[in-house]
């Protein structure tokens, strides 16, 4: 078994660095008392590093990434600093196309105890999975759509080679759920067929790749009607996939559920890089304070030990994924540790320690 490995960090923007601190210090726990090494290794790029340097993600720090085996990433940007387009520094979409990390993962989870704008019923809980296509589909002409003074124009691309690998992606994830007795083995393809011929094109791509796995379940549904699903029923979900906007709205909604964006956790996932980085932003209004929410970061780690450890056939870091996940989600059930996004006063630190001292205890 593979028992080192090679971890390049983004501590990014705003509260990037608060969150990755303590973060790196649970992994590296982890990693101690289990016999693994993760070799964290920092490198620049950013808003606040394109203001000082003209750079925002410096050629040294893609080939960090491109050679490490898997990356982590906190937060980037700031919306006082921009391009001089005025559209914002954004290197972790950059990553997203340089590497083709097709999967954006977004897993939405809301278990007895945790705080949810939601109407739960007794026993219900939510353990669903968005995946958003991250390379293509409404983003394909971002930062280069043609404007003119009358008219604005952006292209929405489906290709067929990265709708087969995202499906097949799709399909696979379903079945580990379901072996692991998380999901029913069921993938939706959420898009806006009845439209748009795009649509009814990927969601053709989408049949053919469940036409191959007859042990799963396959079906469909419109993106409005699964924003109203995700209000009234989200507990029926399993694995939903999607085009890139439509995944980037859903995914915040997911987020809303699940209490807020200070623990939703994200990954982005291609053929051999991965990305993993909590779906808030660098939060630059509550920077410095050390009273950012570190679950969504800490559990975007969790999805890292879990991804490194399928891919690596580690059981010890898929393992060790899932303990971290569990301690995690321990300490929003329990609710006595609460940073001020989740309703408390508890500081980074607390919430960070709370986690570790779940984990020492299982
Ligand atoms: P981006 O466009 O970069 O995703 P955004 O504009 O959606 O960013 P965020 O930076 O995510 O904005 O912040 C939105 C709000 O949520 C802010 O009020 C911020 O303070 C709060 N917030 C975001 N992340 C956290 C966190 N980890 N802990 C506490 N509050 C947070």
């Amino acid at each position: 078994m593979q028992d080192h490995f090679d971890i390049t960090v983004f501590e990014g923007d705003g509260i990037g660095p608060e969150i990755m601190q303590p973060t790196l210090k649970i992994l590296t726990q982890l990693a101690q008392d289990g016999g693994y090494h993760l070799d964290f290794n920092s490198v620049p790029a950013g808003a606040a590093h394109y203001a000082r340097t003209g750079e925002s993600l410096p050629a040294a720090s893609m080939e960090a990434a491109r050679k490490s085996d898997a990356i982590l990433l906190s937060a980037m940007g700031l919306p006082s600093v921009r391009y001089d387009d005025g559209t914002e520094i954004s290197p972790q979409i950059d990553l997203r196309k340089a590497l083709t990390l097709f999967a954006g993962v977004r897993p939405v989870r809301i278990i007895p105890g945790q705080t949810t704008p939601l109407n739960m019923p007794e026993g219900k809980e939510v353990d669903f999975v968005l995946i958003r296509e991250s390379t293509e589909g409404l983003f394909h002409t971002q930062g280069c759509g043609e404007v003119s003074r009358d008219e604005a124009r952006e292209t929405l691309l489906i290709t067929r080679d990265i709708s087969e690998k995202l499906f097949r992606f799709t399909f696979n994830l379903a079945r580990e759920r379901k072996e692991q007795g998380r999901g029913k083995g069921r993938v939706t393809c959420v898009d806006k067929a009845n439209v748009f011929r795009a649509f009814a094109f990927f969601r053709e791509i989408f049949d053919a790749e469940a036409a191959k796995h007859p042990d799963l379940i396959a079906d469909h549904a419109y993106v409005d009607a699964t924003a109203l699903w995700f209000v009234l029923k989200p507990w029926d979900f399993d694995v939903l996939v999607t085009e890139n906007m439509f995944g980037d709205i859903l995914s915040d909604l997911g987020a809303g559920l699940m209490g807020g964006l200070g623990v939703a956790p994200s990954a982005d996932i291609g053929l051999d890089h991965a990305v993993f980085q909590p779906c808030h932003g660098s939060a630059p209004d509550i920077a410095g304070q050390g009273i950012a929410n570190p679950l969504a970061m800490i559990l975007s780690g969790a999805m890292m030990l879990d991804w490194l450890g399928l891919r690596h056939d580690a059981p010890v870091l898929a393992a060790d994924g899932t303990r971290l996940r569990e301690a995690v989600e321990t300490v929003i059930a329990q609710g006595k540790v609460r940073t001020g996004d989740m309703g408390g006063k508890a500081t980074t630190q607390d919430a960070a320690e709370a986690v570790m001292t779940c984990l020492s205890r299982a």
